[in-house]
């Protein structure tokens, strides 16, 4: 029997799914969210006008917008249609919304975008694709990548941002943590992970601990210092010594590295830790296959020397380290959690 309509469908929004992509990235990285949100009921001419582009192209723009759900447009008898955005872009796509994924996007459209036209080279070598996409050789994809411009550093920085956020909550209150009274968030980034720990829990202290190139910038991200119970220190979590702490946080860090660098450092969490203590992981889990677990695995193999892993998979490793009494959740945000005891 010939092709049915739900199968062609299917096949076309897989192929054109790099195009909705690239749609929304080059909207979010020309700021017409931004613009509408604070000009709502422009046309295209007028957006074209503010964005300096052609109005040929920004009508494309904002159609395909429309048709993907992150504007909605005004139909006018004589004029042209006017624009808006949805709840959705209100959302996520301003770029001052609480819960922007605007850094991310960013991230995703300057870096992920040209690691994943290498791919089929990730795929056949089983390795990321810096030097491929961006012709530099990277011993440490943070040190030497990620963190060698500045202006590189906070695009990254502003990323885990956006994302640890939008997440934070969810991996600050899976588990009860009241026993807890110091916590270590080893490659804390900005921070913002470690202020929802504190927010959820008020007994509860956090270090963020990081390389000296992001700690250097904390500042930036919280310039109020609101909360005195984030501190930051600087150091290597591969070669210096651990800040002490009841329980350590590792949210999206074990999926940058390979099992080899994982024991290296689930190695120096053990040493740090006496029975009681905890880690607690925050990852996406490839339990279920979902699309995005196993997209966000390719992500890994594309962009660093890690991949995502199973629910198992972290349990395992942690028990080698002396750690048990595993518990699991799926927070149905982006990441998931695990949290085990030290024996
Ligand atoms: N935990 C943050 C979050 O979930 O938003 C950031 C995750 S980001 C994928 C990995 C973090 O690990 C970065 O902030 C990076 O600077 C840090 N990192 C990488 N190598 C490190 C090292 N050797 N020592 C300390 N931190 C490191």
């Amino acid at each position: 029997s010939g092709p049915k309509k739900e199968e062609l469908q299917r096949i076309i929004e897989l192929m054109d799914g790099f195009k909705a992509s690239k749609a929304l990235f080059t909207a979010s990285e020309m700021c017409v969210f931004d613009l509408l949100q604070s000009q709502p009921g422009l046309d295209a001419a007028q957006v074209a006008q503010e964005i300096k582009a052609s109005e040929k192209g920004t009508e494309c723009l904002l159609e395909a917008c429309v048709s993907l759900g992150l504007l909605k447009s005004k139909e006018r008898k004589y004029q042209r249609p006017v624009y808006k955005n949805t709840d959705l872009a209100k959302r996520f796509l301003r770029s001052d919304a609480p819960f922007s994924l605007h850094g991310y996007i960013q991230h995703c459209n300057n870096t992920v975008w040209p690691l994943f036209s290498h791919l089929e080279s990730a795929v056949r070598e089983g390795s990321n694709q810096h030097e491929k996409a961006f012709g530099k050789k990277s011993k440490d994809v943070f040190q030497d990548t990620f963190y060698n411009s500045q202006e590189i550093k906070l695009r990254f920085m502003n990323a885990m941002h956006s994302i640890a956020k939008v997440t934070g909550k969810a991996i600050a209150t899976a588990f009860d943590l009241s026993r807890f009274k110091t916590a270590c968030d080893l490659g804390g980034c900005t921070g913002a992970m470690a202020y929802e720990f504190t927010k959820a829990h008020p007994g509860l202290s956090v270090t963020v601990f990081d390389l000296p190139a992001v700690v250097e910038m904390s500042e930036h991200f919280h310039p109020l210092h609101t909360d005195n119970r984030v501190s930051f220190v600087a150091g290597d979590f591969f070669k210096d010594e651990l800040p002490k702490a009841d329980l350590y946080i590792l949210a999206r860090i074990l999926h940058d590295w390979p099992d080899e660098k994982v024991h290296i450092l689930l190695n120096k969490i053990a040493d740090a830790s006496t029975p009681g203590c905890a880690v607690l992981i925050a990852e996406t889990m490839l339990d279920g296959q979902t699309a995005y677990s196993t997209l966000q695995s390719l992500n890994m193999l594309a962009q660093t020397e890690g991949l995502e892993r199973t629910e198992s998979q972290y349990a395992d490793l942690l028990n080698k380290h002396g750690f048990g009494d595993t518990c699991v959740i799926h927070t149905k945000n982006f990441l998931d959690a695990v949290i085990a005891v030290k024996m």
